[in-house]
């Protein structure tokens, strides 16, 4: 037990706390942080994650449902598609991420915004112990997007600086302009429809990477007995910049609803 005070366990969030899935979830950012995978700054994207959460009503959307379809598609079709891992990701879903990693054949890379050498291995030991083979982005060769500041230039010769798609969760804007500029396809999850990298993305899932990761996964498998011609066709249909409209859209009618006809939101009761 933890003593009065002290922050609790994830395993102490009272099953009955009407927000103990979403305070669970917290926990898995707050313990990332004491094992040096999630920066501090993660904590605040963390935050911003769950706002926009909030106000999509905590599920998977139609729209991300469309989006994670074409993104699955776009990740069967590359010659060499890369997923980007960052801290959040590492601490909220390394076995998921792993799974998704698996299926799609598309290999993880760490890529840090604040890259060190100790997040660097932690980073890489949380993906072995959630069973990981081979992690790109450690190490010595690495090479250097030019025309970014950050230490997310940093890039594995033999992944993101060969890839043809990058699924990267949790992005920042920057680096996913960059990463256009470089010629890659970019998928991104990101709940916030608003931000420069679902907009700048080739593919936005406005989701929660926690429900989304394992869905891509379920999608993966599901796609792969289509054709490739099917699968460009799935490709050819989304349209970004509809589907982001979309997610802004529901936002707005979710709120008129709500405005209108009283609040059912999880963990608060009807007033
Ligand atoms: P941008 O740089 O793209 O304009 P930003 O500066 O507003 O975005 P960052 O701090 O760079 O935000 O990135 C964090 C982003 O990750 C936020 O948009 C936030 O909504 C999103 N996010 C945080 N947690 C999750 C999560 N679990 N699942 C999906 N998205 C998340
Ligand atoms: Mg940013």
């Amino acid at each position: 037990m933890s003593k009065l005070g002290e922050e609790p366990i994830p395993s102490e969030v009272p099953e009955d706390h009407p927000r103990a899935h979403s305070l669970k979830i917290r926990h898995r950012i707050t313990d990332g942080l004491d094992k040096k995978i999630v920066a501090k700054a993660g904590l605040i994207a963390h935050g911003r994650g769950e706002a926009f959460d909030y106000l999509i009503g905590e599920i998977t959307t139609e729209p991300a449902k469309e989006a994670i379809e074409a993104a699955c598609s776009a990740l069967l079709l590359a010659k060499h598609p890369i997923i980007s891992v960052n801290g959040n990701v590492a601490a909220l879903t390394p076995h998921e991420i792993v799974e998704l990693s698996n299926v799609s054949e598309a290999k993880l890379e760490i890529n840090l915004f604040y890259r060190t050498k100790e997040r660097e291995d932690a980073l890489e030991k949380a993906l072995r112990v959630a069973g990981a083979k081979e992690i790109l982005g450690v190490g010595l060769k690495k090479i250097e997007i030019h025309d970014l500041s950050s230490k997310r230039r940093i890039i594995d010769p033999e992944g993101i600086a060969k890839a043809d798609v990058v699924l990267v969760p949790l992005e920042d804007g920057d680096r996913t302009e960059a990463l256009k500029r470089a010629g890659k396809k970019v998928i991104a999850i990101d709940l916030n429809p608003l931000s420069r990298t679902a907009q700048h993305a080739d593919i936005t899932i406005v989701d929660n990477l926690v429900r989304c990761i394992p869905l891509m996964k379920d999608e993966i498998i599901k796609l792969k007995s289509k054709s490739k011609k099917d699968l460009e066709l799935i490709l050819k249909k989304f349209d970004n910049k509809h589907n982001l409209s979309s997610m802004i859209e529901l936002i707005g009618t979710r709120f008129l609803d709500l405005a209108k006809k009283g609040i059912n939101i999880p963990g608060i009761k009807e007033l």
